[in-house]
């Protein structure tokens, strides 16, 4: 089995995240105001689509001078409306290929159409520019605070609610790293994440109040009443924010301890295990780890809070980071000789007995350093010395990855 390292170690100039928050809209002809614009847009969106698709015309400039003047004469909408309409179009056909109909629920806004102060926003709507109440935690304050806030959204719930997301673009430090250190992060196997520092999370807690929300669920589920499915829909709220703040925490330290220790963070590269194994039968956990969106979410923080401390992020392939001792570099052949067991990691060779996810956060470290500074002496095994990470794997003995 032959393997081909990718290196995608990223740095970034500026790193985009989105300030996402409720509405709070008081008055009805506000709410009105807002879903008049909404239907506008999304009108607009699809006429401009018409147009693109019958003149094959997929360039912003061309497809607004086809378009402007009749929406402008039409609709309410306002000038900068029409053209971030006309950049919706455009985006949606690039990024996703084929678009099929823009639906009233959103409305891209820009620096003319949107303006944010002391806790309230300014939005120009079809009639005028409305003021709304915005409660924003210190953390989006600061975010907020000072910048360009460039790009906008006002969406709809189903449920009738009004959110604004905010991009703000925020400057990545210039970090000088190290390219021999490499902090290893190993994540959802026992515990949630652990790293080669020897820090690691409990997914017990998690589990737990998981188990606590799914017994709610299948309770209010079997009664199947209107409050009912009020409180299920507040319930997945919850249980969503909780985990999002499960994952701020993990990756706040993750990359405040790379921070500190002026290293790289190594991951596993989850997102081509999928693709490339989706084929093969896998077992459950594998799975879980693969398919579960919040293990992609913790790796998602990890990623942005890093790209904005100025710490390079590199991505391993996962086969084998759990199978390798780490002390010695060796897969025993013989399955039964070199084993984890639920936590513990044994190695047959060197007897190196650990906690089995650290043991995988060292090889990703390991693997990591590799992979950022090609110069570094290759991970290789000094029993057999054919067998060299990253370069050519033995085949092994009983299968099974991960
Ligand atoms: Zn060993």
């Amino acid at each position: 089995m032959l393997y081909t390292i990718t290196k995608e170690v990223i740095h970034l100039a500026t790193q985009t995240i989105t300030v996402r928050n409720k509405l709070i809209v008081k008055e009805n002809y506000q709410h009105e105001s807002i879903d008049s614009t909404l239907r506008q847009f999304a009108w607009a969106c699809n006429q401009m689509l018409t147009v693109a698709k019958a003149e094959n015309c997929w360039s912003a400039n061309k497809l607004q001078k086809l378009t402007y003047y009749d929406i402008r004469a039409v609709t309410d909408l306002k000038a900068n409306h029409i053209c971030n309409a006309v950049r919706r179009v455009v985006n949606a056909k690039s990024s996703t290929g084929k678009v099929k109909e823009f639906k009233a629920t959103s409305v891209a806004l820009d620096i003319r159409t949107f303006i944010y102060k002391d806790g309230s926003v300014g939005i120009t709507l079809v009639d005028k520019r409305h003021w709304f109440e915005w409660k924003l935690s210190y953390e989006q304050k600061k975010l907020l605070e000072g910048k360009h806030n460039r790009f906008a959204t006002l969406s709809r719930t189903r449920s009738g609610q009004y959110f604004l997301n905010v991009a703000v673009e925020i400057d990545c430090d210039k970090r000088h790293v190290s390219n021999t250190k490499a902090i290893g992060v190993d994540l959802g196997r026992r515990s949630i994440a652990a790293t080669s520092t020897g820090k690691s999370w409990d997914g017990e807690q998690l589990n737990k109040t998981r188990d606590r929300y799914a017994k709610v669920r299948a309770n209010v589920q079997s009664k199947r009443s209107r409050s009912g499915r009020r409180l299920l829909r507040r319930l997945s709220g919850r249980e969503r924010r909780f985990q999002q703040w499960v994952n701020h925490n993990i990756s706040k330290s993750i990359v405040s301890t790379a921070k500190k220790d002026c290293a790289i963070i190594s991951m596993e590269n989850l997102t081509n295990i999928r693709q490339s194994l989706n084929a093969k039968p896998r077992n459950k956990q594998e799975r879980r780890r693969t398919n579960n969106w919040s293990f992609y979410q913790l790796r998602l923080f990890v990623q942005y809070k890093a790209n904005i401390a100025g710490i390079p992020i590199v991505f391993v392939p996962p086969a084998y980071t759990s199978q390798i001792c780490s002390h010695c570099n060796h897969i025993h052949p013989d399955p039964t000789k070199s084993f984890r067991n639920n936590k513990r990691f044994v190695c047959g060779y060197c007897g190196a007995d650990c906690d089995a996810d650290y043991n995988a956060a060292r090889n990703i470290a390991a693997y990591g350093v590799t992979i950022n500074s090609p110069e570094a002496p290759k991970l290789s095994c000094g029993l057999a010395p054919q067998f060299v990470l990253g370069a050519k794997l033995h085949p092994q003995p009983s299968g099974g990855v991960g």
